[in-house]
């Protein structure tokens, strides 16, 4: 049996703080891929870090080669900020706003998003910085890479995969309820231009990776984390790191690229959004009743109808920053709000 030792990662930033980020290190002592899970570069999506938490007693006694990095808090000022960034605040939950000339738009800093500051830049901001920390130690060692965010609680758990049968063989390993064909193609050089995520970086240098989403932010959801620990197992399989072979392949997943056939649901008019008992992954039949609109002018009710047979990718009212502002979490749709997103295309694990 192998035993994971905790190790640390020290970062001091250029305005003098300094912190470790903690990770555990399994070395199997026998050749084989060094795998790198990491979990909460956001603040507020912490359910990886509890699935890491009950995944790494397990990785001690199933490691038959190759080593595990997992780092299961890879962003402490932002967890300790308990929101998406170091930067957010109430007021600026996503942070500054900055002119995008270009597009000639208001838009965020990308470079407050840890997760676009790949590779970092040891005299950028503390976003830059901590990622330059982790792209010359643990992200240069590894050979394969899971990173573990959370996204909306409306939206299915999905694999994210560039549009590559062999990453998408690897995403699928996971048996998530659903893949997300969401990357661009980085470019050949090595490491794409910024915005460069982690899982861009490591696909740019030639290493199997993909990033997933959990479905629930600021929360820690028992199914999710039971999901999360059989996809370090899968993959963990799908690499030879663990004897056998990965479970639940025989499950549907949604496959959603940009060929799916996909319908978004939209409020006919104004009012509360009431759901019908329905979870996001579940499948509907065309007619079948996704919820109401309970008008708040007329006090009317009108039924919302599945368009199309397919899988709730997405259910609930929710609008742009539902990640980091409760309003709008709201069920109180504006018409023309989304409601639903049914896709249609699935294939079997
Ligand atoms: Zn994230």
């Amino acid at each position: 049996m192998a035993k994971a030792k905790t190790k640390k990662i020290h970062v001091t930033l250029k305005n003098g703080t300094s912190f470790d980020i903690s990770y555990w290190d399994i070395d199997s002592g026998k050749e084989g891929p060094c795998l790198l899970i990491t979990a909460a570069f956001h603040g507020n999506e912490v359910q990886g870090s509890e699935v890491m938490r009950r995944f790494t007693p397990i990785a001690e006694k199933s490691i038959v080669k190759g080593r595990m990095i997992l780092i299961p808090f890879a962003n402490p000022m932002a967890l300790w900020n308990r929101r998406p960034h170091i930067i957010s605040t109430l007021a600026h939950p996503k942070g500054k706003e900055v002119w995008d000339n270009e597009r000639k738009i208001m838009r965020f800093d990308l470079r407050d998003n840890i997760n676009c500051t790949w590779p970092g830049n040891p005299d950028g901001n503390e976003a830059e910085q901590i990622t330059n920390v982790l792209y010359n130690t643990v992200v240069k060692e590894a050979t394969h890479l899971i990173d573990m965010h959370c996204w909306q609680h409306f939206v299915v758990t999905a694999a994210l995969s560039s549009n590559d049968e062999k990453f998408i063989d690897f995403a699928r390993a996971s048996a998530l309820p659903a893949i997300y064909i969401s990357k661009l193609k980085p470019e050949t050089s090595g490491i794409p231009k910024p915005p460069c995520t982690l899982g861009m970086l490591f696909e740019a240098t030639g290493r199997l990776a993909f990033d997933m989403e959990f479905s629930g932010q600021y929360v820690i959801y028992e199914k999710e984390v039971v999901r999360g620990v059989r996809m370090l197992k899968n993959c963990s399989k799908y690499l030879g790191m663990f004897r056998g072979k990965p479970e639940g392949l025989d499950e549907t997943v949604i496959f959603k690229d940009k060929n799916a056939k996909e319908v978004t649901v939209t409020a006919p008019e104004n009012g509360l959004f009431v759901e019908n008992g329905l979870s996001n992954g579940d499948y509907v039949k065309k007619g079948s009743l996704l919820g109401i609109i309970f008008s708040d002018r007329t006090l009317k009710t009108v039924n919302i109808k599945a368009p199309i047979d397919g899988y709730l990718y997405s259910y609930g009212h929710n609008r742009r920053l539902c990640d980091v502002d409760l309003a709008d979490t709201h069920p109180y749709a504006d018409k023309g709000d989304t409601l639903a997103i049914i896709v249609k295309s699935s294939r079997k694990k």
